[in-house]
């Protein structure tokens, strides 16, 4: 998101400093592991729609300014019972914008996808329009772009503290001072714990730890994006899991769980290392519906949300503070608003009136 941000703020003119942590290309936040979904028929609530819609076009012009397939299109699964939200809500989603999806039974998702086992009383929304993102390769157009834009980003060079002055804010690091007029806030899950430092706010604003798991298939040709496309699956007692096919052949099929017990981590102390129960979690999983993978684990990995109660977006000025905006709160679902969240927060900053209904993201209601 910071550097969506960072771009489209040079790209409007404005001069630009980005304080980022951690060295460049590091695996500690949000937005590591080669691969992110992006898809239209919402099951997270329809009115994301409008803005994934300017995502597409975004995603777009990504691959064509940078010469590179950042967004691949290959297709969606969206597998469940036909009472529970992932269902529901993707078939509302596609209903009220017309967006292209077929509901497919288990014995025709076994023709078409053979690698996938449907139990009884599962169907499947196929989305043909849904596809795979590189969270890495978009990081580095991104931060190139806007470097050769003019804009200052500061690697390995963490913001320890904010004092709030008059017209604005003054950052301090451990390369000095500086004073903004706007101040955007984008720390993934060390959000909640910045804004309660510095600012004596305490949003709700809960980091949670994921898991990563690759995979080696017993036979490559049943994994490729066309007969296995990226895949998210709602069990009957809620747990939500997803997974994505083999892009590059030594890579594996990478899965793992979107719902995890409830309870938060400290992102600067929590346990990097994966366990072996989450690994053989995981793999139970996969040898009940995708048997020819549910072995030849290769590797895992830890990830970070920061999820809100209601699981939408934190983007807006925080309360008391116009100056200061935060996007945030993710949620496990931002990576493909990346591009318009860019925009969003841009128009923010020049005070210009919201194009899209952003009602549900508002700071205030954490
Ligand atoms: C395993 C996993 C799978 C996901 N799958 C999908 C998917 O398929 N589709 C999808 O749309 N979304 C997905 N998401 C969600 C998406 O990746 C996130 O919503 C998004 O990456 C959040 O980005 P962010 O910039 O908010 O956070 P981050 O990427 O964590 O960035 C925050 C940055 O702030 C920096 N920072 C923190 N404190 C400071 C400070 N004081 N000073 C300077 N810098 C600081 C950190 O070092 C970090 O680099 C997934 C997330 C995970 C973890």
């Amino acid at each position: 998101m910071g550097a969506a941000i960072t771009l489209e703020l040079s790209r409007r003119g404005h001069k630009v400093t980005t304080f980022e942590k951690f060295p460049s290309f590091h695996d500690r936040g949000s937005s590591h592991g080669h691969s992110r979904m992006i898809r239209k028929a919402y099951f997270e609530g329809d009115f994301y729609v409008p803005l994934l819609e300017r995502c597409y076009d975004l995603w777009q012009d990504l691959n064509e300014r940078s010469g590179q397939q950042l967004f691949q299109k290959t297709g969606g699964l969206f597998i469940g019972t036909e009472d529970r939200q992932l269902v529901v809500q993707s078939l509302a989603s596609a209903k009220r914008y017309d967006i292209e999806i077929e509901l497919l039974e288990a014995d025709e998702v076994a023709r078409r996808f053979p690698a996938l086992r449907l139990p009884t009383g599962y169907v499947a929304v196929y989305e043909s329009g849904a596809g795979i993102l590189d969270p890495e390769k978009t990081w580095n157009y991104m931060v190139n772009e806007a470097l050769a834009l003019g804009a200052d980003i500061k690697f390995d060079c963490g913001v320890s503290t904010l004092n709030i002055e008059a017209g604005g804010v003054r950052v301090v690091s451990k390369e000095g001072e500086i004073f903004c007029e706007h101040l955007v806030l984008s720390a993934g899950p060390w959000n909640r714990k910045y804004i309660s430092d510095n600012l004596g706010l305490d949003l709700d604003l809960v980091p949670s730890r994921r898991t990563l798991h690759w995979f080696a298939p017993e036979n490559n040709s049943h994994f490729q994006p066309e007969v296995f496309p990226p895949n998210v699956w709602e069990e009957r007692n809620g747990d939500i899991f997803y997974g994505f096919p083999l892009i590059e052949a030594d890579e594996g099929v990478k899965y793992g769980f979107h719902t995890a017990p409830l309870g938060g981590v400290d992102p600067d102390n929590m346990n990097r290392e994966v366990r072996e129960d989450e690994i053989r979690e995981i793999m139970d999983k996969l040898q009940k519906r995708i048997p020819s993978l549910g072995q030849g684990h290769l590797r895992s990995k830890c990830c970070l949300y920061t999820m809100t109660p209601d699981h939408h977006f934190a983007i807006g000025a925080l309360p008391g503070h116009p100056s200061i905006i935060l996007a945030g709160g993710f949620s496990g679902h931002g990576y493909k608003f990346t591009p318009v969240v860019g925009e969003i927060v841009a128009d923010m900053v020049e005070d210009r009136s919201p194009i899209y209904d952003l009602s549900h993201f508002d700071p205030a209601r954490l």
